[in-house]
């Protein structure tokens, strides 16, 4: 008898080298096998007539063997074999490529089913290589519906099918049932058993529905969970609780007028941080939307209150850039800030240190330099991380550690549909900047394949005469021997362009294996406008405020994210020049246009993010582990919001009232995740 968290090794048939296949399924123990949903079904059990059978896709028939079946050697790898069966509607001719050993199984006069994709050439009909039982013996590969699984080299269908088979008949038992019998019968859903079973081998199309079901609502119910106990802890502690100011004096000294949506951004983090609690707010805004004047808005609050504040860029470039906005916009109003990034000599690094742990800075703007151990603040209360998706979890765990229950703001540029953020941020308040500030033009957006790049170069050209810069990025660093050759790197890239395309201009080159040192000094000469071309990696991607740069181009376009294509194109148009952007892919698939034609057609962030994740999923999005979660198994985001919602009601319903989910009904959600979130573990003691 085998337990459901016992090694896939003691499975029968799995040894050393199927377990490694295995692994790379993400399957280590029997319960992640009984969890390897098919990714789609087969339905087999319709059962036609040769004669009427649909041309369109695979199907069954039930036919007799009408002659005895003939092999022929046609050469050295190939044996044909063929047959002729039939039913009261006609015949069919079927044949089998390399299968000779077939000819002794299908015997003459016997019935069988018979699936596979029928042709018709003149009045024949036939099949090739269809799967087939004996009609007194069908219901494995015919006459169901067939689960289809994602695959890996050494593993096949039939492999996973009995595996599957195996550990839900040994271990099936012991599927902990996560929903309480009450909670069950009331949204009518299935039991655990019955789910796994009928999502691996449904029954019919009823309980393949309740089974997907279930599990979705299981899946999302533990998720919501998990995130509902976080904000119970929060709220659990006291926060400080601040004075606030009327922000007039504030606005007053701007150069220009906050957009409402700003306002409205600032008044709801004052909110939270008036009222006692700690604030835990995602401030989520388009590229250009105005998301620092909302952080500067909330230190002057702080600042105001005498407490301190602490702003972390992941980059040292956007650090820079951050310290330069802050300080112009806090300075005047008597606020020091001061800049803390992992280049600073160690002895400026320890005057900023000193000057935080006295108190005699008010703010202090940097990379993660910020979350190093000798960084000691006088009276941190508020922590405000920019393009948070970056870090990591635990890296702004350990920035708001550095304070007694401080402030949290986490600004995000990735617009996030609403069902993805409703599950990454389900432990945060949400504010919206859906406002850009006036008089933003759309940059116009192209997409081209080779053909275009002489007209493509000539506009370059002109730009650049008329004063404007350009962006070229790249999907790689280096040339590599794994990728294409016609997948551009920077480094080469930028070579050519210099010597072979614009002897006459000036091209710089940056991308993430330089040193920060290096990387800012040819940012920073790139914004003073003494190069005209930059050909870059992604690294461009956050924040850099270049307003002289009127052109985007991104080589093999193909190969980014949306999300990520719209990140680089908010690199231009910031400026009152009109600037453009061109997407370079000589992809063929359909699929992949029809991606960079979405580009082409919005400038909207979040119908950008919303396309990506219908396409991609949500794996994709950036990088499941970086936002910490788990993978989905059953869920598709995109497709089960109602029950997303419902899950989160019930969720909170249950924390309401078992904050610690310590009855016995709700243990084993509790265990459920523990064992998710075993990383984070500490978050749930
Ligand atoms: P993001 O949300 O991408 O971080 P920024 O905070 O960098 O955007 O702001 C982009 C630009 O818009 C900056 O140059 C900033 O000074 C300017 N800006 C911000 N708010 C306003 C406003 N209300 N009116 C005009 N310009 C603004
Ligand atoms: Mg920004």
């Amino acid at each position: 008898m085998s337990d459901l968290h016992d090694d896939i090794r003691k499975l029968k048939g799995v040894g050393e080298a199927r377990a490694k296949s295995l692994e790379k399924l993400g399957i280590r123990t029997m319960r992640d096998m009984a969890s390897y949903f098919p990714r789609a079904y087969e339905d087999r059990r319709g059962f036609y007539a040769i004669a009427d059978a649909p041309l369109d896709r695979p199907v069954c028939v039930r036919a007799a063997v009408t002659d005895t079946p003939k092999a022929t050697h046609i050469r050295r790898g190939m044996d044909i074999l063929r047959l002729q069966a039939a039913d009261d509607s006609g015949v069919l001719d079927v044949t089998y490529f390399n299968q000779a050993y077939l000819k002794s199984t299908l015997r003459l006069g016997e019935t069988y089913i018979f699936y596979g994709r029928v042709t018709e050439s003149g009045r024949h009909r036939a099949m090739t290589n269809p799967a087939f039982e004996p009609e007194d013996r069908q219901g494995t590969v015919t006459g169901r519906i067939l689960p289809i699984y994602r695959l890996t080299a050494g593993v096949s269908q039939k492999f996973i099918m009995n595996a599957v088979s195996q550990v839900l008949a040994d271990c099936g038992r012991q599927l902990p049932d996560i929903l309480p019998p009450a909670l069950r019968e009331r949204l009518h859903l299935a039991q655990a058993r019955y789910a796994y079973e009928n999502i691996h081998f449904p029954r019919d199309d009823q309980a393949l529905e309740q089974a997907r079901r279930r599990l979705v609502f299981e899946e999302l119910y533990t998720l919501a969970g998990a995130m509902g106990m976080m904000r119970e802890k929060r709220a659990a502690g006291q926060g400080r609780k601040l004075t606030a100011y009327p922000m007039d004096e504030f606005w007053a000294a701007l150069p220009f007028q906050p957009t409402g949506a700003q306002r409205r951004a600032v008044n709801e983090a004052m909110a939270d941080m008036t009222s006692g609690t700690p604030m835990s707010r995602l401030l989520q805004g388009d590229v250009g939307s105005g998301k620092t004047l909302v952080a500067a808005a909330l230190i002057w609050q702080a600042a105001k209150n005498g407490v301190q504040s602490a702003f972390m860029a992941p980059t040292e470039i956007l650090a820079e850039q951050h310290f330069a906005n802050l300080t112009r916009m806090l300075d005047p109003h008597g606020i020091r800030v001061i800049k803390l990034t992992g280049s600073m000599t160690a002895a400026k690094k320890r005057d900023a240190n000193e000057l935080l742990r006295l108190g005699m800075a008010d703010v202090a703007v940097g990379t993660h330099a910020l979350i190093s151990e000798n960084v000691t603040f006088s009276d941190l209360g508020l922590v405000i991380t920019d393009e948070q998706h970056r870090f990591g979890v635990e890296q702004r765990g350990a920035l708001s550690g550095k304070g007694e229950r401080p402030h949290v703001l986490v600004m995000s540029a990735t617009p996030i549909p609403r069902t993805l953020a409703l599950i990454i941020y389900g432990d945060l308040d949400i504010s919206v900047l859906d406002e850009l500030p006036p008089g933003r033009q759309k940059v116009d957006t192209f997409t081209h394949g080779e053909e275009m790049r002489p007209r493509i170069w000539n506009f370059v050209r002109r730009l650049v005469g008329e004063g404007r810069q350009v962006f070229i990025v790249c999907p790689m660093v280096e040339d590599s021997e794994e990728v294409p050759p016609d997948v551009k790197s920077a480094e080469a890239w930028a070579k050519t362009l210099q010597t072979e395309v614009f002897p006459e201009l000036r091209v710089a080159c940056i991308h993430g294996k330089m040193k920060a040192k290096e990387k800012d000094a040819v940012m920073t000469a790139f914004a003073a406008g003494e190069y005209d071309i930059l050909v870059s990696t992604t690294v461009i991607e956050v924040g850099v405020d270049v307003p002289n740069a009127a052109l985007m181009i991104v080589e093999n376009a193909d190969r980014f994210g949306l999300s990520q294509l719209h990140q680089l194109r908010g690199r231009v148009g910031r400026g009152q020049h009109k600037s453009y952007c061109v997407l370079f892919s000589s992809a063929q698939g359909e699929e992949a246009r029809a991606r960079l034609r979405i580009m082409t057609k919005t400038n909207d962030g979040f119908k950008i993010s919303e396309e990506d994740l219908r396409l991609r999923g949500p794996g994709d999005f950036f990088g499941s582990r970086q936002h910490g979660l788990p993978d989905m198994h059953v869920a598709d985001l995109s497709a089960d919001m109602r029950v997303l919602k419902q899950a989160q009601a019930e969720a909170q319903a249950v924390l309401a009232a078992d904050p610690a989910l310590e009855r016995p009904e709700n243990r084993p959600l509790r265990d459920r995740i523990t064992e998710l979130f075993e990383l984070h573990a500490d978050t749930f003691n």
